[in-house]
């Protein structure tokens, strides 16, 4: 009789979770996936996919509007909630059958239930049942922290009930600064809600490169989204169908609808990680893991959210993978977490990899930055109010180009391909050697000569 009933026991079937148990099942490991929600996970049932689908819906808006500006006249359009809703759940249905199959087709088998641990070797699921593993993979990801316990946080939703609403509200609070926070308030102001973000901090994009942040803001203001920084949602009360936000700054706002997107926390409690014995990292609250994934447990991993290294799908993915590779595929591999190119998928989009400029400044004796911000060709034609900012943060010394910060439409597929030539160690001068293709708003990025402004400390300068 085999020592354990499994090779691999994974918790949690979202994007890291699904990835190592096919990689692990295809080097021929046993493998049972536990999920106890929604194949696919967060990114598929409730974050990237939803939301971006959302964003296109929302955006159709501003081409709409914009399609005067090229001889068009197009009667009065109307927006159908239920219908974008009813739209999503279905593809969102779609993709969850195809990572069920997916998963099956590899050879693992699912389990619909929560899962956790026993202890080292042991996974107790929900009716009691228990299941013995050579090796755990805890990839139980994240979820929404409303923070401090205000009165009315019972009335507050999260970007998980966001994806459900009966109804597009006509005014909306949203609280944080974060990329949730500003993509959902471009999500609801494209749809027609009057949108306030309420952000504690001097400014929005906590960690974004300045000028992103200040450039971003300025657009989103221009659409009419309110912003209001350095203050708190205190209370929140509640009238028939209709909320009174109180703010720290001691104003109220009326909306139909309250929205936190404040932060989210590794997915770690009631998990039976102390019975286990298995660490969390004081510094995150996730699960503590090292350049392997490997957790304070000899057989225990963790991968993506719940480590909350770089709370991205595709790092998730990789993660898995790497680990899939590392414990069953004879194959060692640890995962390269510089250098992640990440996306805003606000209106316009920010796309952005490598240093900020502050970053650079910190870190390196001399820092060139070549910065331009332009109205991009379509604006000229339809009027919209809205400037382009591209950003090149360089190495003074070496001429290595160590980021890029895109601010405007398309920004996040620009930022795939450039974070390939930062990925390389590309120099500016490999940059400016790239013959620019025209007419497109990157090809500012291979033209701009001339640094905009150059930081050198005083001992490197000599
Ligand atoms: C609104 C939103 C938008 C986002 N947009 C983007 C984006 O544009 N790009 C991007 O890269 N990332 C985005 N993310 C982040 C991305 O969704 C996550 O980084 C990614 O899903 C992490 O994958 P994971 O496998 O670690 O966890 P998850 O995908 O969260 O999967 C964990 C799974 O474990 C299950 N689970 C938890 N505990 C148990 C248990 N005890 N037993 C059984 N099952 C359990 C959960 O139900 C869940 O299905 C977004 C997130 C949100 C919320």
């Amino acid at each position: 009789m085999a020592e354990f009933d499994v090779d691999l026991f994974v918790i949690g079937g979202g994007s890291g979770g699904v990835r190592a148990a096919r990689i692990a099942a295809g080097h021929g490991a046993k493998v049972m996936v536990a999920e106890e929600y929604r194949m696919g996970g967060t990114c598929v049932i409730r974050g990237c996919v939803p939301k971006k689908l959302f964003v296109i819906g929302s955006h159709v808006h501003q081409e709409i509007e914009d399609a005067a500006g090229f001889g068009w006249t197009i009667p009065a359009p109307s927006f159908d909630w239920p219908t974008l809703i009813a739209n999503k759940d279905k593809e969102i249905a779609r993709l969850e059958a195809a990572y069920t199959t997916n998963v099956e087709k590899s050879g693992a088998e699912i389990v619909k239930t929560r899962a956790v641990l026993e202890d080292t070797h042991t996974l107790r699921l929900l009716g009691g049942k228990t299941v013995t593993a050579r090796y755990i993979l805890i990839a139980t990801g994240g979820a929404p922290n409303h923070g401090t316990r205000i009165p009315g946080i019972e009335h507050v939703i999260s970007s998980n009930e966001a994806f459900h609403l009966k109804a597009l509200p006509k005014r909306i609070l949203i609280q944080g600064g974060g990329y949730i926070a500003l993509e959902f308030a471009g999500i609801f102001a494209g749809f027609g809600s009057d949108v306030t973000v309420v952000y504690r901090g001097d400014n929005i994009l906590r960690g974004f490169d300045d000028d992103v942040r200040t450039h971003l803001r300025g657009e989103l203001e221009k659409q009419g989204i309110t912003i209001l920084t350095g203050c708190t949602v205190t209370k929140v009360d509640k009238h028939g169908k209709d909320f009174t936000s109180h703010l720290s700054n001691g104003s109220s706002i009326a909306s139909d609808q309250v929205m936190f997107a404040i932060g989210r926390h590794p997915n770690v409690a009631d998990l039976g990680l102390e019975e286990a014995g298995v660490a969390i990292n004081p510094h995150n609250g996730g699960v503590a893991v090292d350049g392997w994934s490997k957790s304070s447990v000899p057989n225990i991993y963790a991968i993506g959210d719940v480590t909350h290294r770089h709370n991205l799908t595709p790092v998730a993915i990789r993660e898995g993978h790497a680990f899939a590779d590392t414990v069953f595929g004879k194959c060692p591999v640890q995962v390269d977490h510089a250098t992640i190119p990440t996306a805003v998928f606000s209106q316009p989009e920010v796309g952005t990899v490598g240093l900020t400029e502050a970053e650079a400044r910190a870190e390196f004796n001399v820092v060139e930055i070549f910065k331009t911000t332009f109205r991009p060709i379509k604006a000229t034609m339809s009027g919209r109010d809205t400037r382009v900012l591209m950003k090149l943060v360089v190495d003074g010394q070496t001429d290595r180009v160590l980021g890029c910060h895109i601010v405007g439409d398309s920004a996040a597929e620009t930022i795939q391909a450039v974070a390939i030539a930062i990925k390389m160690k590309a120099t500016k001068a490999d940059f400016d050697a790239t013959i620019a293709l025209h007419p497109t708003a990157a090809e500012e990025l291979v033209t701009m000569r001339t640094p905009s402004a150059r930081y050198a400390r005083e001992a490197a300068a000599e």
